[in-house]
């Protein structure tokens, strides 16, 4: 298994810079961040599983990006983007979320003991609480000559605490994991229809140009991201409607999407799909364990992540 390389987009050359930063292959655990670069400031978009992929990705702002105020948007409590947060603060700085990742994400971080086996997470400390705040509707970040929007995602999404970053001159949409590309989405802790609602609604409000996924590689322009993300967030509806064998849907999922990496994760959605429409509480543990056992068991990041971040400037 080859390592996770680290590749750096730059999708716009004058400031305010936006910079994708892009993780190939797409595994579990693994997420794309970005920056944004001012005159005055930078906004950092999300942080890393583990300590030296974090301490990996600051190198690299503060290389191409200088020593301007760190700000780091945080677009949801899953591990794999916020567990590098108090890495990130170390030196100073501060961080927004939604308000509902707040208390996930100044609990520091998530390792999911029931889920992976790792043995390489380094020292990784929850932020000072205080540096984390939160943000509701459309938060205008000034990075100094340039300004962004931060917006959280109205419901529950893929999470109940989603944030997208937008910088309106690239027409870039930082989209957290609400899009993912070539890699089988996670929905169990989510909302199958809300998550179409905010899909509709981030198109209709941005219309953006280029889009960073929370998970695979970049969407530009004539893209059609949004769309597939749309047909399979559908799909999972229509499946379920009146079936709930997800062992049986879960295959034809496989066939169906036959490129997506991480395929395991379709039975945990089938099963958040057929609740939410249902009219029925999901047990998030029992959704899980199914992934797993189609994973064939707990995920061993040791033999998927490699040992070194390798990087690569495109
Ligand atoms: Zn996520």
């Amino acid at each position: 298994m080859p390592a996770v390389r680290s590749n750096i987009v730059p999708l716009r050359h004058a400031r305010p810079g936006v910079v994708a930063y892009v993780k190939s292959p797409a595994e579990w655990f693994v997420a794309n961040s970005g920056w944004i670069q001012g005159a005055e400031g930078v906004a950092l978009i999300d942080t890393c599983g583990t300590e030296q992929a974090t301490l990996e990705l600051l190198r690299d702002v503060r290389k191409y990006a200088g020593e301007q105020e760190l700000t780091v948007v945080i677009t949801h409590a899953h591990g794999e983007h916020h567990n590098g947060l108090g890495v990130a603060l170390r030196d100073g700085g501060s961080a927004l979320a939604a308000p509902g990742s707040l208390d996930q994400v100044k609990a520091g971080p998530q390792t999911y003991g029931n889920v992976f086996t790792y043995t390489r997470w380094g020292a990784l400390e929850p932020p000072a609480p205080e540096a984390v705040r939160p943000v509701t509707g459309r938060h205008e970040l000034d990075l100094g000559g340039a300004a962004v929007d931060v917006v959280a995602v109205p419901g529950t999404a893929h999470t109940a605490g989603d944030l997208v970053v937008h910088e309106p001159r690239s027409g870039t949409l930082f989209t957290g994991d609400l899009v993912y590309i070539g890699d089988t989405p996670m929905a169990v802790h989510g909302s199958i229809p809300g998550w179409l609602d905010a899909l509709h609604w981030l198109q209709d409000t941005f219309r953006p140009r280029t889009l960073v996924p929370g998970h695979g590689p970049v969407a530009t322009p004539g893209h059609t991201a949004f769309h597939a993300m749309r047909v399979y967030l559908e799909w999972l509806l229509e499946a379920t409607t009146r079936q709930s064998n997800f062992a049986k849907l879960a295959k034809q999922a496989s066939l169906r999407w036959p490129s997506w990496r991480n395929p395991e994760r379709h039975i945990g959605n089938l099963m958040r799909a057929y609740a939410d429409q249902h009219g029925r509480k999901l047990d998030v543990d029992l959704a899980i364990d199914a992934v797993l056992a189609a994973a064939g068991g707990r995920i061993d990041l040791d033999s998927l992540l490699g040992s070194e971040p390798a990087r690569r400037i495109s």
